[in-house]
């Protein structure tokens, strides 16, 4: 059976619904495969004429061994249908005239790639708590910059034996997303706004999460928490499929042949997205070099070129938001890979984060680093540019996430000479941030309304815009409690019928 280690005691281990049904080890690490199962070139060759689901029912196999046969395909039918995406390929390519190939991850309910794993994380999650948890009710608490809130308001929304509770911060998330939180359907679902930032909202839910006299309080109502954030790895695995798929797509259109590498482009923020390519090519797919995307807040650029990682900085609000982080989570996960598994030394590091907000790998790591990714970074400026320039050029529209992603590999590939065949991961649908894909056209207008934009947008385009967000009009506003950080806890009780 595979198990789960923690990255900061290797001690720890754990079945995958157990890792998945805790979210996150008790030390405060992540939990990670002991091994990397290996994807045979045969292996890959069969995945070529099967459909997304059989794809991902492969994939998660090889990790979720203590799920029956039957399960992992009822959790993968369930969640890649196209009575959930719009699109019957779930992840599609689209070629670009320069030959590059952009792997479209938005057309899911919430038109943003969380959805690729948040549509399976509460299947996944049902059947780990149904081994391990002994009839609890889960909560999920979620404290959200905006796309991860309402993705797993949306998978989640009326799950049995489950209820979540999303926080977003009051003045940090875009029209769009704090409209599709606000409305959101489903009986077991609750959204609150706090008086803060983004950081507040999330050390809020931790201090929550941690409180061992609000654990008691729920285990008394039977009640258990968990986390749908990136950290829990039940969201990470679905995230190796659609690269494994992708590959699979190259080659059944020819432009690859088995064997010839890819590169891989990814707009990064908390590092889950590009770490499932990294896994990807662990497992044995032919990945050539991971190209790491950020906006203005370029710790990770700074990072994977010097060997050191320093969050004290300026935090720069940019057009592309969900990028918008200082500390990358997932990259604990990437660290204790390339240390060799080394428990000890992910202590220090992680602890000299918490302390002094920076640290500095091995020489030996950060040439290992170096050998397996690239990174760069753009402002808003130039990211504009490259939404303008995709859609001159290809008539393609993409969102600034994507264009942060496209400006990137343009700079890498005149950089480096290196005309490796390349998929470019597009995050999130361009409608989601009508407001600055307008800018960047020259046609945004400031009297215009959300709503105005996205008709502007069209009108300017063409694109067609998805149902779920052109049908936000016409929603009831469900949620309006705005509370201050303190508060959260109480906000926490009441929505569970908890009496303090
Ligand atoms: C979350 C998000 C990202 C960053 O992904 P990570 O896995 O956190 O690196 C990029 N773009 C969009 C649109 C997102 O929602």
């Amino acid at each position: 059976m595979m198990m789960y280690n923690s990255t900061r005691d290797s001690q720890v281990s754990v079945s995958a619904a157990q890792a998945i049904a805790q979210g996150i080890s008790k030390d405060g690490g992540l939990f990670v495969p002991e091994r990397l199962p290996e994807l045979t070139r045969e292996e890959l060759q069969d995945l070529v004429g099967c459909t997304y689901v059989q794809r991902a029912t492969a994939v998660l196999s090889k990790f979720l061994t203590d799920f029956t046969p039957e399960e992992v395909e009822e959790c993968t039918a369930a969640a890649y249908s196209t009575q959930r995406f719009r699109s019957p390929a779930i992840a599609p390519l689209h070629k670009l005239k320069d030959g590059v190939h952009v792997l479209e991850l938005w057309h899911g309910p919430t038109c943003a790639f969380k959805d690729m794993a948040l549509q399976i994380l509460p299947h996944l999650m049902r059947v780990s708590a149904g081994k391990t948890a002994g009839g609890k009710e889960i909560i999920i608490l979620v404290a959200t910059s905006g796309d991860t809130g309402k993705a797993a308001l949306e998978g989640f929304k009326d799950a049995e034996h489950t209820r979540i509770l999303v926080f977003y911060p009051e003045d940090g998330v875009s029209p769009m997303q704090k409209l599709q939180m606000v409305t959101q359907e489903g009986g077991n679902v609750a959204v609150c706004a706090i008086r803060g930032n983004f950081d507040d909202a999330q050390t809020g839910v931790k201090t929550i999460f941690t409180d061992p006299a609000i654990g008691e309080k729920l285990a008394e109502n039977g009640m258990m928490f968990s986390s749908a954030n990136s950290i829990n790895w039940g969201r990470l695995v679905p995230q190796i499929v659609y690269y494994v798929s992708a590959y699979c797509d190259l080659l059944k259109a020819g432009e690859l042949r088995m064997g010839d590498r890819m590169n891989v482009v990814v707009p990064t923020g908390n590092f889950g997205n590009i770490l499932a390519a990294y896994y990807a090519k662990r497992m044995g797919l032919p990945v050539g070099k991971l190209i790491c995307a950020s906006n203005r807040n370029k710790v990770l650029t700074d990072f994977i070129t010097t060997g050191t990682y320093d969050r004290n900085r300026e935090f720069h609000p940019t057009s592309s938001p969900s990028m918008d982080i200082l500390i990358s989570s997932n990259l604990e996960r990437l660290l204790y890979d390339l240390s060799g598994r080394d428990d000890q030394e992910i202590r220090r590091l992680m602890g000299d984060l918490i302390e002094k907000g920076v640290y500095t790998v091995s020489e030996k790591m950060q040439a290992a680093i170096q050998e397996q990714f690239a990174a760069g970074w753009c402002d808003d400026v130039q990211t504009a540019a490259a939404i303008r320039d995709t859609f001159q050029q290809d008539h393609y529209l993409c969102d600034t996430h994507t264009a942060v992603g496209v400006h990137v590999y343009k700079e890498y590939r005149e950089k480096t000479g290196d005309t490796t065949p390349t998929v470019i991961a597009s995050t999130a649908n361009p409608y989601k941030f009508s407001a600055s894909v307008l800018d960047a056209l020259g046609g945004n207008r400031e009297d215009w309304d959300e709503f105005a934009k996205v008709e502007g947008l069209h009108a300017l385009t063409g694109c067609e815009i998805p149902a779920p967000l052109a049908g936000l009009k016409d929603k009831k506003v469900r949620f309006s409690q705005v509370c201050g950080r303190e508060e959260m806890r109480n906000v926490v009780y009441g929505m569970l019928g908890i009496q303090e």
